[in-house]
């Protein structure tokens, strides 16, 4: 994918980010914007646009994504009250940038899973 996408540009070191955990195939980095006292976002090095077509196209990076999320939930002292791990997906999901990524939130109770019941 390369220049046109926001998330490859910081694989490649041409944005900075606050890097947390990096291994071959995945990047964690905090959310510029976050809305939990700890949100990283999770990505793999690769570009999928979002987790389905991760999980479909490479369901062993997908597995690396979790690892990782879960290595960053150890470091950041979130196992013992928990977290949330989110993928949004698509319109409905509310996906802004195309390039799969986790959001790992936690540090605080984090309230109902959705701001209102839909049904
Ligand atoms: P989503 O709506 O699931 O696509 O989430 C995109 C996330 O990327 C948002 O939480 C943004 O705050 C975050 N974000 C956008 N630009 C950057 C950046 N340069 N570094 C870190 N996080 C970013």
């Amino acid at each position: 994918m390369g220049s046109d996408c926001l998330f490859c540009r910081i694989v490649a070191g041409e944005i900075p980010a606050t890097v947390v955990r990096e291994t071959d195939t995945t990047l964690a980095f905090r959310d510029i914007d976050p809305k939990a006292p700890v949100h990283v976002l999770v990505i793999p090095k690769e570009h999928y646009a979002d987790v389905a077509t991760l999980a479909q196209g490479d369901p062993a990076l997908a597995a690396d994504v979790l690892a990782t999320s879960a290595a960053v939930a150890e470091d950041e002292g979130l196992l013992g009250d928990g977290f949330r791990l989110m993928f949004n997906t698509g319109a409905y999901g509310g996906q802004e940038v195309f390039h799969v990524h986790a959001h790992l939130l936690g540090g605080a109770p984090l309230g109902p899973m959705l701001a209102r019941d839909l049904v």
